[in-house]
């Protein structure tokens, strides 16, 4: 088989057998290589893997044979050219940021992030001297303004969390590169199977393998996918010194959940659509944001640079906190859960948990306000999740906390 072979491999084959490296003993599944470190034929040889002169691996902070697996199949996935694992999907948004960034550079993001990277961005980076520029992502002309003053790099979400606004991925990548920006992506809510930021020229692509990669509630781990020069002479320095490294095990768990992403994520996009279309029937709902509905602000958008519209469907109960509250204990099969992706459908309350640390004025901006909460479509029978979110909201209407709206 030839590596230009496997490249033409479709993107099913690819979540089962890219990067695929097996041993001497021809195991069926990716082997895991649960090893800190690796010996040396010689001194001579040590020697010359640590000045990069001989292949091989040196030790499982720079690099495993598991850990590559995970690697060389999400690469093939997104046909990018270089990858690194992460212990977590912020680690990788942290490395990715941190790594190029220094005292004195410009950051521009768009404000509507996950609670983490609005941290990342606002607190934690200008701490070293790096100025944050916020702007509203979906607005072409405040890209346009935060970039007339350069910048070293923009940062965005799309869909964003929690809020699933959509981002001109195209216009907003041309305009950093013609302000000499780089372009980082957190594809986290798209996963690598409903768009491609790297191929639509996007410099750098972030993920969080905890969500959908994984999608089981097993384990932490993330990824950044870049260019060949980005991986070599900005991030590796950078991550094999700081250690944010993917352990083997968690790659290898990782490696299985690639396997089944495709059907996952096609089953949860098609709940995710039912749900919301059931949410915007509901009286006791005043707003539902989900990008495939033709009542989403950029739903067209959404149609040209996405495969299909996501797995989490947000949406506002009348009446505010008591009654959103009330939606939420009121669930039966639906578990109040802050992780997204998985194969058990969760619900969330942003304002309280993933978005408490957020300026109430940015939340305000979001419409994140008290009464939203997040659903993420799990992979139980959809009519079972529709017949629980009508009871929880019939439960609430009776008791009186939800206000028909
Ligand atoms: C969850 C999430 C992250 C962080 O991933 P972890 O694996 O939990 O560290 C980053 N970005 C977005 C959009 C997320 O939803």
């Amino acid at each position: 088989m030839t590596s230009d072979h496997t490249q033409n491999w479709r993107p099913a084959t690819q979540l089962v057998r890219g990067g695929l490296n097996r041993s001497s003993h021809g195991e069926t599944c990716e082997a895991l290589y649960l090893t800190s470190g690796f010996v040396y034929e010689s001194a001579g040889s040590a020697e010359a893997r640590f000045k990069g002169e001989e292949d091989g691996f040196v030790y499982s902070r720079y690099g495993n044979p598991t850990v590559e697996m995970f690697q060389d199949r999400l690469k093939a996935l997104e046909g990018a050219e270089a990858c690194f694992a992460t212990s977590s999907g912020m680690a990788a948004v942290h490395a990715a940021l941190a790594s190029q960034l220094k005292a004195g550079d410009r950051l521009v993001a768009s404000r509507a992030l996950f609670g983490s990277c609005h941290q990342i961005v606002t607190n934690i980076l200008p701490r070293f001297g790096i100025e944050t520029v916020l702007v509203d992502g979906t607005d072409l002309d405040q890209w346009r303004d935060a970039l007339k003053h350069g910048a070293a790099c923009i940062f965005l979400e799309t869909p964003s969390n929690p809020t699933l606004e959509i981002i001109d991925l195209p216009a907003v990548i041309k305009l950093a590169h013609e302000a000499g920006a780089r372009v980082v992506v957190d594809n986290v809510f798209s996963t690598p199977l409903l768009q491609q930021p790297i191929q639509l020229g996007a410099d750098v692509s972030v993920y969080s393998g905890t969500k959908h990669i994984d999608g089981q509630g097993r384990c932490l781990g993330g990824a950044i996918l870049c260019s060949r020069d980005f991986h070599d002479d900005v991030l590796l320095p950078y991550v094999r010194h700081t250690g944010p490294a993917l352990s083997p095990y968690n790659a290898w768990t990782l490696l299985k959940g690639l396997e089944t992403l495709d059907l996952r994520v096609g089953r949860q996009c098609q709940s995710a659509l039912r749900i919301a279309q059931f949410l915007e029937s509901h009286p006791a709902i005043t707003r539902v944001l989900y990008p495939g509905l033709e009542s989403h602000p950029q739903h067209a958008l959404a149609k040209t640079q996405m495969r299909d519209f996501g797995t989490v469907v947000s949406f506002e109960v009348a009446g505010g906190k008591l009654p959103a509250f009330a939606l939420l204990d009121n669930l039966r099969i639906v578990d109040i859960s802050n992780n997204l992706g998985d194969s058990k459908s969760l619900i969330t309350h942003p304002a309280t948990t993933t978005h408490r640390a957020m300026p109430e004025e940015d939340r305000e901006k979001l419409g994140i306000t008290e009464g939203f909460a997040r659903i993420s479509a799990g992979l139980e029978d959809v009519e079972d999740l529709l017949e629980d979110l009508n009871q929880a909201l019939d439960t609430a209407l009776q008791t009186g906390t939800v206000k028909a709206a």
